[in-house]
């Protein structure tokens, strides 16, 4: 069963629920999915999915039967489990896990495909592992993650050895609901790289102007600053996106240092100061100069490939020698903890280019490497002329996957977060690895969701984590709430103002029993 697009009659028996659930998991094995609930209509799939309850045993048993209708080929699987919690969620828990058991196990046979992700979609599968970490000890929760969630062995140990390093490095992570992270977008790049999906807007075009741009998020740091010595808030960690930042002048990175210094509370005590670097061909002394002196600890600077054909494929604009130029300029200059970002599944890209990407990394040894596996969503523009590109296929990904992981593994870089997108070549997963002591904090926080990320400026998302209240526990999920800023600089630039009070009024709302205090 090799079909791309691919209408499936869904019927279930026994039950009407887990539809997003039972979609996503198709999804996994094709590219395109459509879901037939009525039986008349016409599909090129049936599948049967029938659930038994039994309150006598306490157990759910499912069966997913799977049928192509041109070739008249049947595949079936069935699964029972036992409730362990037997309230109406542990009943209804159970039910799920058992069919999309049931469903993920016929679907691989069906396809030949395995996921080694197992039944699990969700874009942040370690907050999975922190949840069990909590309450069972570590082999349990490896039993659990391959018995219930029917995930890999390697991808078990990987979520695992993440959350526990996580622990380590903040071993507050449950306790930082009372402070905060900042994120500061600037949404401009020297040219927009085709696989971008970013708030970025080429420096040069006309999308409204980088100095009415600034005058927005000065006025946001100081109106957040006043917010957070109002509230008695301190910050974390504070994170330069974009964009890239550096596409903007020194003297433009040094005014908003010092409107940071001057309105956040403090500054001297965050744990961790980031800026994007990411294009090399924005970086110069003079901004090296500025970081140095507001003493940023941390920035990236992203390859993606080591190919020139493949960066100029992708409207990067920047060589290969640019790369390590930059690189070991910023090193001279003192930047002694720098991120690389590097791309699995760029177009035209194989093993063989991979393994020259790998090669020239090692030459330079950064602190830390995010590993993506290119995701085609749906706003690139790589995606709307996605026959024009040749893609690795499954396996290669998967291949090139593994390569990472040996040589990370063989340079003692350890994975430290990791999270998952839609639409990710291979179903696989975006790593980032670091030496022992580089991790970023702020990754962490802003990918495990136990903190509020206050974002400013352009396209910034702020996601409001509300602060626990005494009678929850730390397993307890916490309420979350997205409040992104316009992405486009013209419209940021006519609103900055309302978003900004906006914002300013969720905030109250979410630290009203905090503040009072
Ligand atoms: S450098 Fe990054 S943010 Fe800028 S266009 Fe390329 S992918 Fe997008």
């Amino acid at each position: 069963m090799g079909e791309n697009n691919l209408k499936i009659h869904l019927q279930r028996n026994g039950f009407d629920d887990f539809n997003t659930e039972l979609f996503h998991l198709c999804k996994l094995f094709f590219d395109e999915v459509e879901m037939i609930y009525e039986a008349a209509a016409q599909s090129d799939v049936s599948i049967t999915l029938e659930l038994i309850y039994n309150d006598r045993e306490a157990t759910v048993n499912a069966s997913a039967k799977i049928i192509k209708f041109e070739g008249h080929q049947t595949w079936s699987r069935e699964k029972t489990r036992e409730v362990k919690e037997l309230s109406e969620e542990g009943w209804r828990r159970a039910a799920k896990r058992t069919v999309l058991s049931a469903l993920l196990q016929a679907l691989q046979d069906a396809t030949g495909i395995e996921q080694p992700w197992g039944t699990l979609t969700g874009v942040r599968p370690t907050k999975l592992a922190h949840n069990l970490l909590m309450k069972y000890r570590r082999e349990q929760c490896e039993q659990m993650l391959r018995d219930e969630y029917l995930i890999a062995d390697e991808k078990v140990s990987l979520l695992l050895d993440i959350a526990e390093r996580q622990l380590k490095v903040i071993p507050d992570l449950f306790q930082l609901d009372r402070e905060i992270s900042i994120y500061i977008g600037i949404p401009f790049c020297p040219t927009k790289c085709a696989y971008c999906t970013f708030p970025a807007y080429d420096i040069r075009g006309n999308n409204g102007s980088v100095e009415a741009f600034l005058q927005g998020l000065h006025y946001e740091i100081r109106e957040v600053g006043r917010w957070m010595k109002d509230a008695g808030m301190r910050i974390t960690t504070i994170y330069w996106g974009g964009g890239t930042p550096t596409s903007i002048e020194a003297e433009q990175m040094d005014a908003i240092f010092q409107t940071m210094h001057d309105a956040f509370p403090g500054m001297n005590e965050v744990r961790e100061l980031t800026v994007e670097a990411g294009r090399p061909d924005t970086i110069t002394k003079d901004k090296l100069q500025v970081m140095k002196k507001w003493n940023v600890d941390r920035i990236s600077i992203n390859p993606q490939s080591f190919t020139q054909r493949t960066l100029d494929a992708i409207g990067r604009h920047h060589t290969v020698e640019e790369t390590v130029s930059k690189f070991i300029f910023s090193r001279e200059m003192g930047l002694d903890n720098i991120n690389m970002d590097l791309i699995i599944g760029l177009p035209n890209e194989g093993i063989e280019q991979f393994k020259h990407t790998l090669e020239e990394v090692e030459k330079l040894l950064p602190e830390s490497i995010t590993v993506h596996t290119l995701s085609f969503k749906r706003a690139s523009k790589m995606t709307k002329n996605r026959d024009s590109y040749e893609v690795a296929e499954r396996d290669e990904i998967r291949e090139m996957m593994s390569m990472a992981t040996d040589w990370t593994d063989r340079l003692q870089y350890k994975p430290y977060y990791m999270y998952r997108q839609k639409n990710i070549l291979g179903n696989l997963e975006n790593v980032g690895y670091s030496l022992e002591g580089r991790e970023s904090l702020y990754n962490i926080l802003m990918m495990e969701e136990r903190q509020t990320i206050i974002g400013l400026g352009c396209g910034a998302v702020s996601k409001i984590v509300f602060p626990k209240q005494p009678k929850e526990s730390v397993t307890d999920q916490q309420k979350v709430e997205r409040f992104p800023n316009p992405k486009e600089p013209s419209a940021y630039n006519q609103s900055y103002k309302e978003y900004t009070e906006k914002k300013l009024k969720l905030l109250n709302e979410a630290y009203l029993s905090v503040i009072e205090k």
